[in-house]
């Protein structure tokens, strides 16, 4: 029988899941419940940003996003479960405040970070594809299981020591003063393929539609392309020329086309939380 390691959250942790419950429960009693009759592998749980305001996370959020999303994600697949939902729901925020709002001609590396809000129109299509977003590991001296995250589009993390076995050593050692009567830990860890986590994504190219209009003016004018990776309920549900809100991650990652591994320049590449259409 395998074991599987867990943590306890800390305080902040604890006082943003309770508000994420607090939250669903008063705002979104129906629709949670009609969450057993949903098919779909993934459902796309739209929040007003609105709604964030009177609660803590009106100030987290901005400060600690991926935090606040990731315990929120996970307060809402319990209350899916509790409702014997198969989906796998994924919190969107929408309807940000102006202050969010950016232009992408505008976005610079002193923005990497930031969650953003821009309008935008889709100039190109990726194929979908899929990646490793989280590794299983076991250790077959102890039989714990334990999973990485992984980063997108970085060479896999691996998982060469178990850190129970470590601490166990550590222990033993301790206590008998260097005369530990069990081996060192060994590096007898493999991946459990079958449970990695995969997940949908799609490239798609984005430009800002004021760079168009300016284009349609002024022929001196260039318009720039930049690149959106969507993920997910997102992914094929996209067309060329759609113009959309887009709320997303400015993120900087490698050139496409790097001549050397250690090239230092980068690209923008926007992260989407969230898709607002127009129509
Ligand atoms: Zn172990």
């Amino acid at each position: 029988m395998s074991t599987i390691r867990t943590t306890e959250p800390d305080p902040e942790a604890q006082l943003i899941l309770h508000t994420w419950r607090k939250l669903f429960e008063n705002n979104y009693g129906s629709e949670l419940d009609r969450s057993s009759l949903y098919e779909q592998d993934v459902f796309g749980f739209e929040i007003r940003w609105e709604l964030l305001k009177d609660t803590p996370l009106h100030s987290i959020f901005p400060n600690n996003p991926k935090k606040a999303l990731e315990l929120g994600n996970q307060v809402i697949r319990e209350q899916f479960q509790n409702r014997n939902s198969i989906t796998r729901p994924v919190i969107r925020i929408v309807d940000f405040d102006q202050e969010f709002s950016y232009f992408l001609e505008d976005v610079r590396t002193r923005d990497r970070g930031r969650l953003l809000s821009f309008q935008a129109t889709v100039t190109n299509l990726d194929t979908p594809m899929g990646w490793l977003k989280k590794s299983k590991h076991i250790c077959h001296d102890c039989g714990v299981t334990w999973s990485l995250n992984q980063s997108l589009a970085r060479e896999r993390k691996r998982s060469t020591i178990c850190l129970d076995c470590e601490r166990e050593y550590i222990k033993q050692m301790k206590e008998s003063k260097g005369k530990a009567n069990i081996p060192p830990p060994t590096n007898h860890i493999t991946m459990l393929v079958e449970e990695n986590v995969y997940e949908d994504i799609q490239y798609v190219e984005i430009t800002c539609p004021s760079m168009i209009s300016k284009v349609l003016h002024d022929d001196d004018n260039q318009v720039y392309s930049y690149l959106a990776v969507v993920d997910d309920e997102y992914v094929g549900t996209l067309s060329i020329n759609q113009e959309v809100t887009i709320n997303a991650w400015v993120e900087l990652d490698h050139l496409p086309n790097r001549d050397f591994a250690m090239d230092t320049r980068r690209v923008f590449i926007f992260k989407v939380h969230s898709i607002e259409s127009k129509n």
